[in-house]
């Protein structure tokens, strides 16, 4: 059945709200057929040597860093991210995987041998070959829309996939861009194929038969995801949302703690899924100055045109963005929550004046906060801080862990060892110390989380074994062996199985159960 999308999706500035572009959404029939060819150029580019690949993702590599600038520039007008952020959060991470796959791949896919201990299969060589699996299909956010992407795609492709890349239907631009730039440098036709569109384009994706399909998004989406890919048993992984914790110990170093805190809190608007969205500060020591210096950084942040060198924050990426945080801070202040800065939208003439019309949200700190506000359970993704006081450390980690998410969390103290104890307590898939947040943009590191945050990990050797065919190849080089467990069955097999069964996990008597094992083996087979 062919199904007819919106035929065209609008790229918005969010800053401005002015129209970048619009841009054709294809029908469900032309999914489908992109799907087909990807298939079919798969039986080329998986048999092509590694090698080749790897050529072609060091010509992405250069290409990059010559187009570093253009593309930065496009990230923050269609996201609104400040331009640093641009090249830190969605440049480093993609640089630097061409950089390790490229220096680490052939050693990571090279196949494995096995050693097995057990005498029961000796004269056997058992290895791992790491096969590509086909065409990966890839769902996108828009909150990082180059790096979360075109970190998964270098990965799928070094390793011999193909990939079909349904980008955000709000930053259809940049995964524009990302099809380009793998064409230019040099990737044959069909290897990389974007798919531009909305959820319907993303659900005809999912539904379609593919190898494996990589989703990052909200949770909503996600489950719908498990539905859409069940009849196919399409295998996936889900990276999620999050509702990430700072646990601040009363001897963590104000400044140094404070300026991470509030840059984790609020890079991207804090529309990062690793945003720190709750803040536990254990009472004592340098707590109440640790909060005063919070408040006062957050307070100077410059919010404004995010194409400006020196702008901290931009806008929110749409209306029923900047509403969801609008309705998670009144709710928490009608419910006995302080601001103690922001929590207005910004409507500055000053904005308006540059043309901002864009949807800005004033930096924003709460405390006397609870885990019943909803600003303490749900995903906030903006700019807003809560921040309780506890009593204890005990406390912070069992409120820590009362959350449906668990992505990452951080410990902030000058006592290394302590936090150690507490990241080993806390519930998430990374947990830093002294920093927070920025793990995503490193290639060599695996991302990932717990509970509704999702499951598979991304980057790293997990992420890239993720996109593979674990193979176990078994080979019997005895020919004059027959096995064990073949028929026919008689005591001799029994006693040589019983007295190799001692010889591995009895205690004492090793070397009687090997003789046993080996007179017997040679007997009548
Ligand atoms: P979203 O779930 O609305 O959309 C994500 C992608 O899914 C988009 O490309 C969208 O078009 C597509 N989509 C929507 N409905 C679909 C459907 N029914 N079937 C298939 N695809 C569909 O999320 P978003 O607003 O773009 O991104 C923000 C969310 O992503 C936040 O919850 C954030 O925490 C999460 N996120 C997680 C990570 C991580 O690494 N865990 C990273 C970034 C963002």
């Amino acid at each position: 059945m062919v199904t007819t999308f919106s035929t065209m999706i609008k790229s918005v500035n969010p800053a401005t709200l002015e129209e970048l572009a619009e841009v054709r959404v294809p029908s469900s029939d032309v999914i489908s057929e992109a799907i087909k060819v990807s298939r079919k150029a798969f039986e080329k580019w998986s048999g092509l040597p590694l090698k080749i690949r790897l050529d072609n993702i060091e010509n992405f590599q250069q290409l990059l860093i010559t187009q570093k600038d253009e593309i930065a520039r496009l990230i923050t007008l269609e996201s609104g991210k400040p331009l640093l952020e641009s090249y830190l959060a969605e440049l480093t991470g993609p640089l630097d995987t061409c950089a390790w796959l490229v220096k680490e791949a052939e050693k990571l896919l090279a196949n494995t041998n096995i050693d097995i201990a057990t005498p029961l299969l000796w004269g056997k060589k058992h290895y791992l070959r790491y096969e590509p699996l086909g065409v990966v299909g890839i769902i996108s956010p828009w909150n990082y829309p180059f790096s979360i992407p075109v970190m998964t795609m270098l990965m799928a492709l070094a390793a011999g996939n193909t990939v079909i890349l349904k980008p955000s239907e709000k930053t259809p631009l940049v995964g524009l861009k990302i099809g380009e730039l793998f064409k230019q440098a040099g990737f044959p036709e069909d290897i990389v194929t974007i798919i531009t569109g909305g959820g319907e384009a993303g659900e005809h994706l999912a539904k379609a038969d593919l190898a494996r399909l990589i989703f990052t998004g909200s949770l909503n989406t996600g489950v719908k995801i498990i539905n859409a890919t069940a009849p196919n048993v399409t295998p996936i992984s889900l990276e999620l949302g999050g509702k990430d914790t700072a646990i601040v110990l009363p001897d963590a170093p104000v400044e140094r703690t404070a300026q991470a805190i509030t840059w984790g809190a609020f890079t991207n608007a804090g529309q990062a899924c690793a945003s720190i969205e709750r803040l536990y500060v254990v009472r004592g020591g340098n707590s109440e100055l640790l909060i005063n210096r919070i408040v006062q950084l957050v307070s100077k942040l410059k919010v404004g045109d995010p194409l400006l060198e020196t702008t901290e924050i931009g806008p929110l990426i749409d209306v029923q963005q900047f509403d969801h945080v609008v309705n998670l801070v009144e709710q928490a202040v009608s419910a006995g929550a302080k601001v103690l800065c922001g929590g207005e939208k910004i409507s500055s003439p000053e904005l308006r004046d540059k043309g901002l019309a864009g949807y800005f949200y004033q930096p924003t700190v709460l405390i006397n906060v609870d885990h019943n506000m909803r600003i303490m359970q749900e995903e906030t993704f903006g700019p807003a801080l809560p921040i309780m006081i506890v009593d204890s450390e005990e406390e912070a980690i069992k409120l820590a862990n009362q959350s449906t998410y668990a992505l990452t969390a951080s410990i902030w103290s000058a006592n290394l060892t302590r936090a150690q104890l507490i990241a080993s307590k806390v519930q998430a898939g990374t947990v830093f110390i002294n920093d927070c947040l920025y793990s995503h943009a490193v290639a060599e590191l695996p991302w990932g989380g717990l509970k509704r945050s999702g499951f598979g990990r991304s980057h790293s050797r997990f992420g890239l074994l993720d996109l593979v065919n674990i193979k176990h190849i078994s080979v019997d080089k005895i020919s004059w062996l027959p096995r064990l467990w073949w028929y026919p069955y008689h005591s001799s097999k029994l006693k040589t199985v019983r007295c190799g069964l001692d010889y591995m996990h009895k205690k004492d008597n090793k070397l009687a159960s090997l003789c046993g094992f080996i007179a017997n083996l040679t007997k009548r087979q």
